[in-house]
């Protein structure tokens, strides 16, 4: 798909400020700084509609954009930033599962991880809710670009096996510096609209 058109329309904490209509709508989840602003970006043909390394663990909204008035991407504030207090990350836990356990036109959640390490704890955390929900997942392998082509199956292998991945879910090398994988995560997207 290539998206022509993008805005924000809502920041939302409560149920009651996600958008209306029946738009099919993708989360974005992944710790903090490990890419997910970039990827949206990518994925949007922005250079900076989400912004890049906004403060860490500071946005706790769900930041709503409409691509092509056609769908949905919901970013999901980064997780595992040190600074956050236990409430705060309490207040995110609730807002995210509330989100994700009951909004209807949620498609799936895309999961950025970085490709060059093993995923962490919390990413493997997010991946289990996720599968504990039953809620389809794209796991997106990012930061392709800062290791050697050759290596790319090794640490594919290492970030299936740490998250214990389900073969019947997507997995999608991806690089916002060079946009690898962009035509293949569409793909997939759109093959779930
Ligand atoms: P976020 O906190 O998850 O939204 O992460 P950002 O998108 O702000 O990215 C964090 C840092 O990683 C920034 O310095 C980006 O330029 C860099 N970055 C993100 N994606 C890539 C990538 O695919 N390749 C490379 N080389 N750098 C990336």
């Amino acid at each position: 798909m290539n998206i022509t058109s993008s805005e924000i329309v809502i920041s939302a904490v409560r149920p009651a400020q996600y958008p209306e209509g029946d738009l099919p709508e993708f989360a974005l989840a992944g710790r903090s700084n490990v890419g997910k602003s970039s990827f949206i970006n990518k994925m949007i043909n922005r250079k900076a509609l989400a912004r890049i390394s906004s403060k860490p663990g500071k946005t706790q909204t769900l930041n709503f954009y409409l691509l092509n008035e056609a769908l949905h991407f919901v970013d999901v504030p980064g997780y595992g930033y040190a600074k956050v207090s236990k409430s705060e990350r309490e207040a995110w836990g609730k807002m995210i599962e509330t989100y994700i356990t009951t909004r209807e036109q949620l498609r799936a959640v895309l999961l950025i991880v970085d490709l060059r390490h093993p995923p962490t704890s919390d990413d493997v955390m997010m991946y289990n809710f996720l599968k504990h929900y039953e809620i389809p997942c794209v796991v997106i392998a990012t930061k392709a670009d800062k290791i050697p082509k050759g290596k790319w199956q090794k640490h594919l292998k290492v970030t299936k096996q740490t998250l214990d991945f389900d073969p019947d879910d997507n997995i999608v090398l991806f690089s916002s510096e060079t946009g690898l994988g962009k035509e293949e995560a569409w793909t997939i997207l759109e093959s779930m609209m």
